[in-house]
């Protein structure tokens, strides 16, 4: 693996069965990230059944039998190399946490692929994953217009689903210039690889030029470290030893960190990755580390490890703008559903609902209106019921953004405007 080139995370989003488990399959395929006796095996298995070309359904039939063991969310699985970058798919499409994953930060991405059926168009996960790559702060927007094949690859149909796709994207104020447009067959292999001829009209690139041409994300660096907590365990001759990606900053050995909302500090002793001891861990790292005189029982999973003279913000209160996606009834005051921030999960209260905000302009619509439903954007407070770490999504927006969680389902999406520290 190109370990040496720019990484990027992808997440692909679209309405189930718009083909995005196809099109994973397929940008492997092309790639070149399928391993080759892997193939070649399945090349001999279906000449024997007197099927040829069967190598692309191999791919998808993998795909299909992962997702049917539920491999796990956290862990980066799909890899694929450009010229320029190597990507790592940040989730299992289809995965039944998926959006509950995006808001958490956990299948964090920077770019994204929106897969439209062409025969189908704009379908509600469509609008529902528009509005979440937008709250979330999705950098680039890949809309590809997938199934060309089922219609004909005809142009007009093609206009069609992009002007249905840009009018959504205009709604939530994703900037359409933003947005690339190609037409595609993920099952037949049109314009992901190499110009289709079916489609002479488009004069766009391909997806993997488009993957190719994607802006070069900075990691965050310069913010204060900042790295939720997933686990915490005892290992013979090292003693304690918290685990979890870092999020923001640097760790370093011989830093003095503080866990938050524990409230417990001390000396980053030793650091390991990879089962190798490191001097220090960047953004998208996950660790195991030891620090000194901090014991099994005084932190846990949602607490934040930042550093000491710059700890992470523990909330009294905090203010959020939310969007409410589904919810059976209204949300009103005295609501107490489960927040997910990063790896933490507390009950909070809806403290008050300050304003509506019109859901096409961002401009508020009502001040403290009596409740809201489902389809409102709203800036609510919110009072957790046990001590939680979290960040204006202005200062860290990877600790600023959380799903609210309702009878196992995904409520509304939230970014933190303001913390009222405790
Ligand atoms: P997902 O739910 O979005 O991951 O969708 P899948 O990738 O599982 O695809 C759903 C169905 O659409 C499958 O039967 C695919 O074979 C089919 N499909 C996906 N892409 C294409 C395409 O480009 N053309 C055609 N004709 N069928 C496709």
């Amino acid at each position: 693996m190109a370990q040496d080139k720019p990484h990027q995370n992808l997440a692909i989003i679209g309405h189930v069965d718009h083909g995005k488990s196809t099109l994973v399959g397929r940008l492997l395929f092309e790639t070149g990230s399928v391993p080759e006796h892997v193939i070649e095996q399945h090349r001999e298995e279906a000449a024997e059944k007197g099927k040829g070309g069967f190598e692309f359904a191999y791919v998808m039939d993998n795909l299909a039998e992962e997702r049917e063991r539920g491999v796990t969310i956290d862990i980066a699985h799909q890899r694929f190399d450009t010229d320029k970058y190597y990507f790592t798919i940040v989730d299992t499409p289809g995965h039944r946490d998926f959006v509950k994953n995006m808001i958490t930060g956990a299948s964090q991405a920077d770019h994204a692929v929106l897969v439209v059926a062409a025969d189908d168009g704009v379908a509600p996960q469509t609008r529902e994953h528009v509005f979440l790559s937008r709250t979330l702060g999705i950098e680039t927007l890949i809309v590809a217009v997938n199934k060309m094949d089922t219609v004909n690859y005809e142009e007009d149909r093609y206009r069609e689903v992009v002007d249905a796709v840009k009018k959504l994207l205009t709604q939530v104020r994703f900037d359409t210039d933003d947005a690339r447009f190609i037409p595609i067959s993920a099952f037949e292999g049109d314009n992901i690889a190499e110009h289709s001829e079916n489609m002479s009209w488009f004069d766009g690139p391909t997806i993997l030029e488009a993957l190719n041409n994607l802006p070069e994300m900075s990691p965050p660096t310069d913010a204060p470290l900042r790295l939720p907590i997933q686990d915490v365990y005892t290992i013979s001759g090292i003693g304690t030893v918290p685990v979890g990606r870092v999020e923001t900053g640097i760790l370093e050995k011989g830093a003095s960190v503080s866990f938050q909302p524990s409230d417990v500090s001390g000396e980053v002793k030793t650091i390991e990755m990879h089962h190798e001891e490191v001097d220090r861990a960047e953004p998208g790292d996950n660790v195991g580390f030891n620090v000194r005189g901090v014991g099994k029982d005084d932190i846990r999973r949602g607490d934040v490890c930042g550093p000491a003279d710059d700890p992470p913000k523990v909330a009294e209160t905090f203010q959020a703008q939310i969007v409410v996606m589904q919810h059976p009834s209204v949300v009103t005051a005295g609501y107490t559903p489960v927040i997910h921030a990063h790896t933490a999960q507390v009950a909070c209260t809806v403290e008050s609902i300050d304003q509506k905000l019109d859901p096409a302009s961002g401009e508020v619509a009502e001040e403290n209106p009596d409740f809201i439903k489902a389809g409102d954007a709203a800036i609510v407070t919110l009072r957790p019921q046990k001590p939680l770490s979290i960040e204006p999504s202005s200062e860290i927006p990877e600790l600023g953004s959380f799903a609210i969680r309702d009878m196992g389902q995904t409520i509304a999406a939230g970014k933190v405007l303001e913390v009222n520290e405790r």
